[in-house]
Parts: structure tokens; sequence; C-alpha cells
């Protein structure tokens, strides 16, 4: 703000917080104690650590507030998952997570430092996304989950080997993911075939509730009371609605480790739609995944693979896809796929 010139009296809304530097990820990673108040102003009471797909992994550090107000924004979510579970709060879940993920990590905490009245506690089973399908099938059928969440790419192959092998296995009444991607052909097989409707939920280590699918599920209501979301160019200019960018976060609650004007590494687009379900949060049309991933395009502007790997998976008899970008206008696509009549012995 010094070398900018700016003073704390310039920040007036949100929409202020552009004129800041963009930070990344690198920034954070190079020194965070730039992003920590001095000592002695902010007690911390959980540093998270990620360990992410790509990259090395990130700590943030949350203080005791800023905890306690995600939990409350993540009750917009289970009143979303409650309405598909059938009324009420106390259901079944089986949580495919590793031991130490954040979702585990910030499990420990609120088990620790707050009550839960018992009827308004779930009942939850945790398996680790190394079981073997067969194992998780076997879980799943004793415990009988209401929901299944997890990783979507995890519960999308689960399903699709289910699917494969024609087993019996419980169908919980709603799959939520959040980590990851799911595969858009393993949505469309699980909503499809299995009538399971699959809600997604939008969250990183540096804001931990960003954004929510309703029960609408066309698009992501914004948590817009715990973070900032922009969508920017590469110049990291604002979009408007509608126009793909990378999307900026600017963290609202956490006073631990301060993260304005950061570049979270996901492509998306703002939404102008009012949605049916009455909410007026702001919207997202949709999230399109990690910025490691993007195909440069002539011009300097990106494209996520998804956008074009999507595509891809819905072809009939695709298992696998994989697109090398060699050159600015030259891909490589590698593919594997199988006779429609080898599908169930293959697709595993
Ligand atoms: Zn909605």
């Amino acid at each position: 703000m010094e070398s900018l010139g700016l003073s704390p009296g310039d920040f007036r809304t949100a929409a202020d917080l552009a004129r800041l530097p963009l930070i990344s990820k690198k920034d954070v990673a190079a020194a965070p104690e730039r992003f920590r108040p001095a000592a002695g102003v902010v007690r911390t009471a959980l540093n998270i650590q990620s360990s992410g797909t790509a990259g090395k992994p990130s700590y943030i550090d949350y203080d005791a507030r800023a905890l306690f107000l995600s939990l409350a924004a993540s009750q917009r979510r289970r009143d979303v998952t409650a309405r598909f579970l059938g009324g009420g709060f106390a259901f079944r879940e089986l949580t495919i997570a590793r031991l130490g993920s954040v979702s585990t990590q910030l499990r420990d905490f609120y088990e620790a430092n707050s009550w839960t009245p018992r009827r308004l506690d779930l009942n939850r089973l945790m398996l680790a996304p190394s079981e073997p399908f067969p194992t998780v099938v076997e879980r799943m059928n004793a415990f009988r989950p209401h929901l299944l969440s997890g990783y979507g790419s995890y519960i999308g192959a689960l399903l699709r080997w289910a699917h494969s092998q024609q087993c019996t296995f419980h169908r919980p009444r709603a799959i939520l993911y959040g980590a990851d991607g799911m595969p858009e052909n393993d949505r469309l097989l699980i909503e499809d075939e299995f009538g399971i409707p699959v809600l997604s939920s939008y969250q990183s280590v540096e804001a931990l509730r960003i954004a929510f699918q309703c029960e609408e599920r066309r698009g992501f209501h914004i948590d817009s009371d715990q973070v900032v979301l922009r969508v920017v160019d590469a110049t990291g200019a604002t979009l408007p609605p509608g126009v793909p960018g990378e999307v900026v976060i600017s963290n609202l609650t956490n006073r631990a480790t301060v993260l304005l004007n950061y570049r979270q590494g996901d492509v998306a687009a703002l939404s102008q739609r009012r949605c049916g379900c009455g909410r007026n949060l702001p919207m997202l049309e949709s999230i399109q995944g990690r910025q490691d991933d993007l195909v440069r395009l002539p011009g300097g502007s990106v494209a996520h693979p998804l956008a074009l790997m999507a595509v891809l998976q819905r072809v009939p008899g695709v298992v696998q896809v994989q697109l090398v970008q060699q050159e600015l206008c030259s891909f490589l696509l590698r593919s594997v796929c199988v006779p429609a009549a080898d599908w169930a012995t293959r697709s595993e």
C-alpha cells in the first residue's frame, strides 16, 4: 500500500481491493511471514497444510474466529444436502478422504474446540481413497450412507467400476465432491444411470469456503461474506460476467494469514443469472479447474483443457484421454479406448 501511495481510507468497498497488487501461491510460499500480522496481534489456532495436486505443499495459518465463520458458512451446504437427504440434519455420511487432508485437519479442530448437539450431529464413516474398490463397496453396503462425499475423481472412478462390475451397492441419496474435479462422463453416468444427484462445493486451503451448488445444480453461489471473488484476464484486469478467466480471491475472515487479491489458480466465469432457488448470493457459471493445466491459445489467451477434454470424454468407449500441447498449434492426443463389448472387463 505504501509503494502504491494508498492508505486504509482508500478502501471503501470490496471492489477497491482490486487496487492492491496481485499475489500468488509462489509469493506466499516464498515469504509466508509477509502475510502474517506482527507477533501477538492474532493468535494462530491452526496451521493448515495442503499437499495439492501439483507443486509444493502450502501452509496457511488460521485464527479460531475465521475457522468458526467457515463452519457457519458450511451450514449453507448442509442445508442444500439435507433437502436431497429427505430433511433433517442428522444423517449418515461416508467420506472418502485421506488422513491428514484439509477436511480432516478442520474436523479435528472443530471436534476439539466445539460441541454439537447429538440430534444435529451426523454419523460419519471415513475411508481412505487408497482402499480397494471392493472394500469400499462392502463398507458402503454395511454403513448405508445417505451422503457419499469426497474426491470427485475417486468417487467417479469408484461408481464407474461398480457399474462395470454390475455389483450391487447401496445407493446414497446424494454425492458431494469438492477437493478436485469429477470427470464429466463419470458425473453423467452417476446421474443418468444411477439417478444419484451430484453436488459440488468450491474451496481451497487459502479460502475455506468460496462457493457451493444449490438444489438447482446450475452454477455456484459465492460465499460473499467469506471471500471477495474477481475473475481477471492475463494482465489482472477484472473481466465481466460470462467471460472465463482466472479466479482471484480476498479472504475476508482470516486474520492469521492475510490474503488479499490472491491468484487462486482456477478458471471460472461470473454469472448474472438469478437462481431459481431464491438465494441472492452472487454466482459463478462454472469452475473449470486448476490453472496449472491451461492450454495456450494464439494471441496470448488460454483455455482450460477440460473445455476440450470433456467433449472427448463423452465419446462412448473412451476410457482415458491425454492431451499434450507440444507447440502453440501442435497437440498430441492419446486415448485409451475399448470396444463397447469389452467395457465390463476393461474399464477398471
Ligand atoms: Zn441457487
